[in-house]
């Protein structure tokens, strides 16, 4: 009987995530199918219960579910614990348990593009949603030293509410909260990594910008050092507006394909015990981003 994986979320729209799945499916060979769930909120409790009872496999979890999946599910891991929020599933003989793939699938991404190793770093992350949660702790556990995180001022307790909360894990490691406008501030040499958690430079969603890290990055060449790291985990565009400035600033970048990819082969991994090609996974999202344009 053939397998079931999927993408729980809403909405949904042309999610990535169906192609990159089926292409390593297809490529392997084996007897799965991954398909798209759109499910409403009012839906969610009894389309987990389905899923449970019917034996699909494994799912990946998006917005706005990644905190609300956790109260439906038999056990959580650790990583995904801390973290706060799931973004896959595994159905281990109907025990339904929770994972988190984004912050692995982001260290394997920086490492394999960059060469970062993360070992006493200092980190300056923009944002403190879902996304930088699961970063933020992905480094940590790998090693940095010192973690700034910035957030739009109007929404600052976020920030200190992630920055308390890693503290509780991370005692002895040097987190800081403040406001994008401070991010000037920052004595920009001592910083060995720069990412964007936030959507700002995605695709459709107009050409702003954070005023702070594009002034940052025009005056990167005499204020950054030159093997500071530029990163950015959105993929739509492949290159947002602060890689591109950052590549012409000189500057090493990362962008957001790799870690989609990487994520997703950890989740795959998970369900089905097989690493599958990330080659084909890159091939078929790039093919995906590029017939959705
Ligand atoms: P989220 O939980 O909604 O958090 C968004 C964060 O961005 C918040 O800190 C928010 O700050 C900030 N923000 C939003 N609009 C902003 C603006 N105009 N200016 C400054 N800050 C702004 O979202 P998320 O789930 O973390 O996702 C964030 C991005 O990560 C999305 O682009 C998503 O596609 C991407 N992502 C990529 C991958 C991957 O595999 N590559 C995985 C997960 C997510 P406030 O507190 O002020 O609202």
């Amino acid at each position: 009987m053939t397998s079931i994986l999927g993408l729980l979320g809403h909405p949904l729209g042309h999610s990535v995530s169906v192609p990159m799945h089926m292409a390593s499916i297809f490529t392997l060979g084996i007897d799965y199918v991954y398909l798209s769930f759109d499910i409403l909120p009012e839906d969610l409790s009894r389309t987990v219960a389905g899923f449970k009872k019917e034996g699909v496999q494994g799912f990946n979890v998006t917005i706005p579910y990644k905190e609300s999946i956790m109260s439906y599910l038999d056990g959580i891991d650790e990583h995904a614990g801390k973290i706060g929020a799931v973004n896959t599933v595994h159905n281990d003989h109907g025990k339904l348990k929770g994972y988190n793939t984004d912050g692995i699938g982001y260290i394997t991404s920086l490492r394999e593009q960059t060469g970062f190793s993360p070992g006493g770093r200092h980190v300056l992350m923009i944002g403190a949603g879902g996304a930088a949660r699961a970063v933020a702790f992905s480094l940590l556990e790998a090693g940095i030293e010192g973690l700034i995180i910035a957030n739009r001022s109007v929404e600052m307790d976020m920030a200190e509410r992630l920055a308390n909360h890693i503290k509780l894990s991370f005692p002895d490691v040097n987190v800081q909260a403040l406001p994008v406008e401070r991010i000037p501030w920052i004595p920009a040499r001592e910083l060995d990594l720069i990412i964007n958690t936030t959507p700002v430079g995605m695709k459709h969603t107009g050409q702003q910008e954070i005023k702070e890290l594009s002034d940052l990055m025009q005056e990167s060449r005499t204020l950054l050092r030159e093997d500071t790291v530029i990163s950015d985990v959105i993929y739509n565009p492949v290159e947002t507006p602060l890689l591109k400035m950052a590549k012409l600033a000189g500057l090493k970048t990362h962008n957001g394909i790799n870690m989609l990819v990487y994520q997703g082969a950890e989740s795959f991994r998970i369900w089905t015990g097989i690493r599958p090609p990330v080659d084909v996974m890159r091939r078929a999202v790039l093919q995906a981003l590029q017939e959705n344009r």
